[in-house]
């Protein structure tokens, strides 16, 4: 239950305390149903590729004996839902574990290193050009080596994932803080989708993500490293045109 306290016109002691009281309940009231919503999107999201496996058992039980072609396709089915089911399981763990800020190591890390071996990885995994643009000096800040790795990755696998043409990743600075920019020239992003991207199961085309093997957690756990660093992530996009993340990292 969330009763509000009824003290809070008293300019008192009381009175003051009444409205703390209820600032915390509110706080706390959002924070539940903000985890409420996730284990009602979590069941959601992994109760469809349950579905598809149940529905594929049932017809290998019917017809996989005496047709082979059902037998296989529906073992394909079966495998290709089971990693699904995998793959985000996997993430909502990484996604909970990051947002309590669990397992960082903060310390000096060096970005120009960290963003060429990134950029090496990603270009060797998918075939892909990725153009390096960065600031000549070193760029030093405090923070977790490996997930910024992992935040760089998320942003150069989706780059890969919904353009064709060559990526460009950039570093920069000013005087307060170091920014990391992975530019697109793909698909982009309408102003409506840009708004929602970055919230938990959100892709803007469920069937193809289904397809790709999408999840719509990526960008959640984006922003939620750039959080654990006091940093700021934003987009801009046009439609047909390509997509810019700028990842802003305070010195
Ligand atoms: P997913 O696992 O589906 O890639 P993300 O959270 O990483 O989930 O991304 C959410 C959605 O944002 C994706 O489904 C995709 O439609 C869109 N998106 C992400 N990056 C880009 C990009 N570089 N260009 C166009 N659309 C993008």
């Amino acid at each position: 239950k969330w009763e509000t306290v009824e003290f809070s016109d008293r300019k008192d002691e009381l009175g003051q305390m009444a409205l703390n009281f209820n600032e915390m309940n509110t706080r706390l009231k959002s924070m539940f149903d903000t985890q409420e919503q996730f284990v009602a999107n979590a069941s959601h999201e992994l109760k469809t590729p349950l579905a598809v496996i149940k529905s594929y058992v049932r017809l290998m039980e019917r017809q996989g004996k005496i047709n082979p072609e059902v037998m296989e396709e529906s073992l394909e089915t079966i495998n290709d839902e089971t990693d699904r089911m995998h793959r985000l399981i996997q993430q909502m763990l990484t996604l909970v574990s990051i947002e309590k800020g669990e397992r960082f190591t903060f310390e000096q890390v060096s970005l120009r290193p960290l963003l060429k071996q990134a950029s090496k990885s990603i270009a060797l995994a998918f075939d892909r050009t990725i153009a390096l643009d960065m600031v000549e000096q070193e760029i030093t800040i405090v923070g977790d080596q490996e997930k910024l790795k992992q935040l760089v990755y998320i942003l150069l696998d989706n780059a890969q994932k919904y353009s064709e043409a060559a990526i460009m990743l950039r570093l920069k600075q000013t005087a307060t803080e170091a920014i990391i920019e992975v530019e697109d020239k793909g698909e982009g992003l309408s102003e409506q989708d840009q708004l929602a991207i970055f919230d938990r199961f959100y892709r803007v085309d469920k069937a193809r993500a289904r397809e790709t093997g999408g999840t719509g957690l990526g960008l959640t756990i984006a922003k939620a490293i750039v959080d654990q660093h006091d940093g700021r992530i934003e987009v801009a996009s046009t439609l047909g045109k390509g997509t810019t993340f700028r990842i802003f990292l305070p010195f």
